[in-house]
């Protein structure tokens, strides 16, 4: 019989299997603790357990864990991880070091089905989607790489559309609020705008910060370069994010993606200050970072300027979000985590 990966059993099928080995449920909770608050990556490790108890459950399960196949670290101080999946695929993470802050940028699925046009992880199609233990698991191999250092912010801006994947990053974000105890408020999940998930969202991880990747400010020019648009226009859109439950002092994150002529105009920053009016909103401006291959180019300074000042006279939070590491990290694909923001928390 081929073994079990424990971490990708439910709670109830670890009860389950403790009873098989004739075992009580409190075993099961033990195990969660060993597996996700210190990190165990082999039954061995495990010596709450009696030997007997050790090699009984080896002989069924292990504890899988996501392996390191690359690292490089740049010279802004970001580090990128490769890390091989059980199947052979890999995804990528990203650790941000800023001032006090640690912020790991993580992925959520191998490839992306959104097709947007600018985007490198978009070109590679769409895989499959990460497994719950799999998005915890790069938390875990990062920090435990870290350590002393610990990790205090997570953004799902890695690899992959979350909201494609929202069983799974649900039951991640369980994980690690409820297991390994960050707060929902220091994780940041971003979407390309798929707006029924946005409600589901907030219901299944009340808490978590929302960052929706809007790029343009007009469906015409949304729809060119975003798919999704068509499926979810931005009144759609939009209405998600006025809906979505705001502890006080709390803002959505609007991700704009600056291609030079494409969406760089004053007119486009016009209408974006239209279509945040009334919202609690921040914007970070990204100038695009170009790949190989790629269709688009960044705007000038200047035009990156101008767009910014025109949102802060109007009362926008807008920020500047230069992509981290592009130095070291060019030549092994692309980086496409930005500065956290830093908002109070
Ligand atoms: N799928 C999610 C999260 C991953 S993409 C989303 O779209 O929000 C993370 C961010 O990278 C998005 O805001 C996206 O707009 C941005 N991005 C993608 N390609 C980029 C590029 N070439 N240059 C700059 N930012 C890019
Ligand atoms: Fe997918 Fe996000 Fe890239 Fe769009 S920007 S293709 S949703 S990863």
């Amino acid at each position: 019989m081929s073994r079990t990966n424990l971490k990708a059993l439910s709670d109830e099928a670890l009860v389950d299997l403790m009873a098989e080995l004739g075992e009580p449920a409190f075993r099961a909770r033990q195990l969660v603790h060993w597996m996700y608050e210190r990190a165990a990556v082999s039954v061995e490790e495990i010596t709450e357990f009696s030997k007997e108890l050790r090699k009984k459950l080896s002989r069924r399960a292990y504890i899988g864990a996501i392996e390191l196949s690359g690292r490089v670290s740049s010279e802004d101080g970001t580090e990128k991880f490769l890390y091989t999946l059980k199947d052979g695929l890999s995804v990528e993470c990203v650790l941000i070091p800023d001032n006090d802050r640690m912020t790991l940028c993580v992925s959520s699925q191998v490839g992306c089905a959104m097709g947007c046009r600018f985007c490198k992880t978009g070109s590679m199609g769409f895989l499959r989607n990460l497994e719950a233990y799999e998005m915890v698991d790069q938390l875990l191999a990062v920090s435990g790489l870290m350590a002393p250092r610990q990790i205090t912010n997570i953004v799902f801006m890695g690899m992959g559309e979350p909201l494609k994947n929202l069983e799974e990053l649900s039951e991640a974000l369980r994980k690690i609020t409820g297991l390994i105890g960050m707060s929902p408020r220091r994780i940041t999940v971003s979407t390309c705008g798929i707006a029924p998930e946005i409600h589901r969202l907030s219901q299944k991880a009340p808490g978590v910060n929302l960052a929706v990747s809007l790029n343009a400010s007009s469906d015409r020019v949304r729809d060119s370069i975003m798919p999704v648009n068509r499926r979810y226009p931005l009144e759609e859109l939009m209405q998600a994010c006025r809906s979505f439950p705001l502890q006080k002092g709390r803002r959505i994150t609007f991700e704009y993606v600056l291609l030079e002529g494409v969406n760089d105009s004053i007119a486009d920053a016009h209408k974006l200050v239209g279509l945040l009016s009334g919202l609690s909103a921040k914007v970070n401006l990204i100038p695009f970072n170009p790949y190989e291959g790629a269709e688009f180019d960044p705007p000038s300074e200047e035009t990156v300027l101008a767009f910014q000042d025109y949102l802060v006279e109007a009362g926008i939070k807008t920020f500047i979000r230069k992509s981290k590491g592009g130095d070291a990290m060019a030549a092994c694909g692309q980086l496409w985590c930005r500065e956290p923001a830093r908002d109070k928390d």
